[in-house]
C-alpha cells in the first residue's frame, strides 16, 4: 500500500514537471491568426510609412527567382509543419549595409542586399533562410511576442484596432532576441530542411554562415543579425554535429546562382 503510494507521488511529479514544460511551450495566440498577423506586418512593410524599400520582383528577376529556389528546396523538405498554410512570401529589401533577414509570423521573409552582398555562397543563404523559416514554422515569433507585449495587443492588430502598434512591433521583430531553446531549434531545423537527397546545399550552411559573422562581429560594428543571435564556436559545432549524425551532404554547391544575383543586385 505504501509503496503504491509513493509509487503514485512518484508518477505524479514526472508529470507535473512535465508539464510543466510542455507549458513552457504552449503558444496561446492560435495558429490561424499567425498568417493573419505577419499578412498585416507585410502589408505595413510595404507602405510607404515603414522607410523600408522593397525591391519588385519585375526588377529583380534573377535574385527573386533564386530565393524562390532555396524556399521551395527547403518547402519539399516535407519537415515544414504548416507549409501549405503559410503564404512563404519572399521579398528583398534594399539596404547594402544591413546584414540581417527576418520572418515574421505566418511565413512572411525578408532578405537583406547587405546580407545577400556579405555572403560568399548561396548555400549559407540556405542555411540562413533555413533558420528563418524554422521560426515561422515552428512559431516562435507570436510566442515570443505573446510574452513580451501580451496575447490581447496581438490580437487587436489582427482585428486592425492598432495601427500605431503594428509599425512598432513589426521593427521590434528586427531586434526580437528569441530565447536559446528557439534558436537551437531554429539551427537544427535548418539543417534538417536542407538535409536532402540529392543535395543542392550544404546542409550546415548555416554553420559557414555564423562562422563568418562572428569573425566580422570582433570589428567595431556588430552585424543586426548578430546582435539578436548570439553565436560562439559550440553553435557553429552543434549545427555541424547535427549534419553530421543525419549522415547530411555538407560540400558546397550551386556558385553560379548566387553570382547572377549578387551581380543583378550591384554587388
Ligand atoms: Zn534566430
Amino acid at each position: 500500500m505504501k509503496k503504491g503510494f509513493l509509487l503514485s507521488v512518484f508518477i505524479l511529479v514526472i508529470f507535473v514537471s512535465c508539464k510543466k514544460d510542455k507549458d513552457a511551450k504552449i503558444n496561446i495566440f492560435p495558429v490561424s491568426k499567425d498568417k493573419e498577423l505577419g499578412a498585416q506586418m507585410d502589408a505595413f512593410i510595404n507602405s510607404d510609412t515603414s522607410g523600408m524599400v522593397v525591391l519588385s520582383e519585375s526588377q529583380y528577376p534573377q535574385s527573386y527567382a533564386r530565393l524562390k529556389h532555396i524556399r521551395d528546396y527547403i518547402l519539399a523538405s516535407g519537415k515544414l509543419k504548416y507549409k501549405d498554410d503559410f503564404p512563404w512570401k519572399v521579398t528583398i529589401i534594399r539596404d547594402d549595409t544591413t546584414l540581417n533577414a527576418f520572418a515574421t509570423p505566418g511565413g512572411y521573409m525578408y532578405v537583406y542586399t547587405g546580407l545577400i552582398k556579405y555572403l560568399d555562397t548561396e548555400d549559407h543563404l540556405a542555411g540562413v533562410m533555413g533558420h528563418e523559416m524554422a521560426h515561422a514554422d515552428r512559431r516562435h515569433g507570436t510566442s515570443q511576442m505573446s510574452k513580451q507585449y501580451g496575447v490581447e495587443t496581438l490580437f487587436s492588430l489582427v482585428l486592425g484596432q492598432n495601427p500605431g502598434m503594428l509599425g512598432q512591433l513589426t521593427e521590434g521583430l528586427l531586434t526580437l532576441k528569441f530565447s536559446r531553446n528557439d534558436e537551437a531549434e531554429a539551427d537544427d531545423y535548418s539543417v534538417q530542411y536542407l538535409c536532402q537527397n540529392p543535395a543542392e546545399y550544404e546542409a550546415d550552411g548555416a554553420a559557414g554562415f555564423f562562422e563568418k559573422l562572428m569573425a566580422s562581429g570582433s570589428g567595431s560594428s556588430t552585424p543586426a543579425f548578430l546582435s539578436t543571435h548570439p553565436s560562439d564556436q559550440s553553435r557553429v559545432e552543434n549545427i555541424t554535429n547535427k549534419a553530421n549524425s543525419l549522415g547530411c551532404d555538407v560540400n558546397a554547391h550551386n556558385p553560379e546562382g548566387f553570382k547572377a544575383m549578387k551581380a543583378e543586385l550591384g554587388f
